[in-house]
């Protein structure tokens, strides 16, 4: 009899969650049955009360909605077109929170940056009534770091734009997508900036503007994006979960998010999240009861600001919560494991280090771990683990229209499932006190 059961079961369970289809299946179920799932609309509603249907079908205790309200955002018409010097289409996509143009449309004259921080920098006088340009230099990298150090020219460029008088702001898309498929995303006027139309423009369209731009021409471009806010909406969390043994042990959340952009069905960005997670969770409780509580939340309203981890703090804030952890990085192989909890869980941890090894996953930070829904959360000291994918694709697919299901790999799918069972396994059996002890 090994010295730490918990290991011996996670091992056993990894090796055979290699062979999963649950997690593809649900990924392909919520792509082809539910499509794109938008926070606050009637799509993601459905999708809740989809989510509900299988979740209970699937043997979960529990199931339940948490609804709260959103704010709703939708695309309307967009077309960009160059007028002058060199008349042709543009292909871009209107922001999460644009305004719009009038319905005919707004020309302007151009004005072009090289990076938010140059746009932060030009004068008033240079800006108003134009519409401003924004470019950046987003690489794909496994760890996905381009997207933090890229993704402000997308969150804050639309407010400094209209700070300075901008008629519009135009983004290079903060995603690596060669293909004529720009990248969506949320953004918010903060400061007092009033609505301006905010969109961005497929890669190839922002080379293609830049070279029109390097012609030392003056540039004018025709927008038509017609977006509008429709008020107050409902979303919700949908959780579900596998009751443990030990409720003073305190509960262990995996999270995936249920909604989606609008311009394709998420199977990555985060169907593949909540499939990953679901199938883990039901995996560790086929083999007995857990010693903790599993709770899956597949939550709503991440794409728009993270609303359902917010929502999920104002109700269970105050639970106690061994360990949460997140899949939302899209459905390629895990290969990092980083870790934040305190040194009475540190015995776990390595065991969860030893577990995930063989899947050619390696041991990365001990102190700093979070994620999307559970962020809020994590910043307040509950213990994270983070199971990071290779991000190398994701941000081609992340916010376009190319996120679908061809996109999947079965194989590293598996892989993710096989990952996260193991971790599941030792995070709901440990025997140390995993929480982070409370003040
Ligand atoms: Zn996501
Ligand atoms: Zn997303």
């Amino acid at each position: 009899m090994s010295a730490s059961p918990d290991l011996e079961l996670a091992r056993r369970l990894r090796d055979a969650a290699l062979a999963d289809t649950l997690a593809y299946e649900l990924t392909a179920a919520i792509g082809t049955e539910l499509g794109p799932r938008l926070a606050g609309t009637r799509a993601e509603a459905r999708a809740r009360d989809w989510a509900v249907a299988r979740l209970m079908r699937l043997g979960f205790a529990n199931v339940r909605i948490e609804p709260f309200e959103v704010p709703v955002w939708v695309r309307g018409t967009e077309l960009a077109e160059i007028v002058r010097p060199c008349p042709q289409p543009l292909v871009l996509c209107a922001l999460g929170n644009s305004g719009a143009t009038q319905p005919g449309g707004l020309t302007a004259e151009v004005f072009s940056c090289a990076t938010l921080a140059a746009l932060e920098a030009a004068a008033p006088e240079q800006v108003r009534g134009k519409i401003v340009y924004v470019s950046h230099g987003m690489t794909a990298t496994r760890d996905g770091s381009g997207y933090g150090e890229h993704g402000p020219v997308r969150w804050h460029g639309p407010s400094v734009a209209s700070a300075k008088g901008a008629a519009a702001l135009l983004i290079r898309s903060v995603g690596t997508n060669r293909h004529r498929q720009p990248h969506t995303g949320i953004m918010r006027f903060t400061g007092g900036a009033a609505p301006i139309p905010a969109a961005a423009l497929a890669i190839a369209d922002a080379d293609q503007l830049e070279r029109v731009v390097a012609l030392g021409q003056p540039v004018q471009v025709r927008l038509v994006l017609t977006p509008c806010d429709l008020g107050s909406g409902t979303s919700g969390n949908v959780i579900a979960e596998i009751s443990g043994t030990d409720s003073a042990a305190g509960v262990v959340l995996v999270a995936g998010h249920l909604d989606s952009w609008d311009l394709s069905t998420g199977s990555s960005d985060n169907a593949a999240g909540c499939a990953i997670v679901t199938a883990a969770a039901l995996r560790v409780a086929a083999a007995g009861r857990p010693r903790r509580t599993i709770r899956v939340v597949w939550f709503g309203s991440e794409e728009i600001g993270l609303l359902g981890g917010h929502d999920y703090i104002r109700i269970h804030g105050a639970e106690k919560h061994a360990m949460i952890a997140e899949s939302d990085l899209g459905s390629d192989r895990v290969w990092r494991f980083d870790s934040k909890a305190p040194a009475s869980a540190q015995p776990a941890i390595q065991r969860i280090a030893a577990a995930l090894a063989p899947l050619g996953i390696e041991a990365g930070s001990t102190d700093r771990a979070s994620g999307s829904d559970i962020g809020p959360l994590s910043s307040r000291g509950v213990s994270t683990i983070e199971l990071r994918q290779d991000a190398t694709r994701y941000f081609g697919l992340h916010h376009t229209a190319d996120d679908t299901l061809d996109k999947v790999d079965p194989a590293a799918l598996r892989q993710n499932v096989a990952a996260w069972t193991a971790m599941l396994a030792i995070a709901a059996h440990a025997p140390e006190e995993l929480a982070v002890p409370t003040a």
